[in-house]
């Protein structure tokens, strides 16, 4: 694992690649080795959300027919007020996807 940070934010001390135990689940964590503070990166904590079942918005890709399909969230299609036949405009960031929804009613 890559350290992406070198000393602990609590007490500076320099901080050690490591394997934690959170929940019973094994992750690459950064662990200080003075006050025991320990450092996740957000694609660890995405495998925790996953393995724990606590994947509220994180979605499997899966197929359908030819097309690999991607099921949406309840609540962010709530919170977007998105309805079946609306559009998604997809734009590449560096850090993933953004899909910019566009209401078929605004035609
Ligand atoms: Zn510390």
């Amino acid at each position: 694992m890559k350290k992406f940070m070198k000393t602990c934010h609590k007490c500076k001390t320099d901080v050690k690649v490591a394997k934690c135990t959170k929940e019973g689940v094994e992750l690459n964590c950064l662990r200080c080795p003075k006050c025991g503070e320990e450092y996740f990166t957000s694609s660890e904590l995405v495998k925790f959300d996953i393995l724990t079942g606590k994947r509220k918005m994180v979605r499997k890709f899966g197929n359908l027919g030819d097309s690999v399909v991607i099921r949406f969230p309840a609540q962010v299609l709530k919170d977007h007020k998105i309805k079946p036949g609306d559009y998604g405009v997809f734009e590449n960031r560096p850090d993933g996807i953004l899909i910019k929804p566009i209401h078929a009613k605004d035609f």
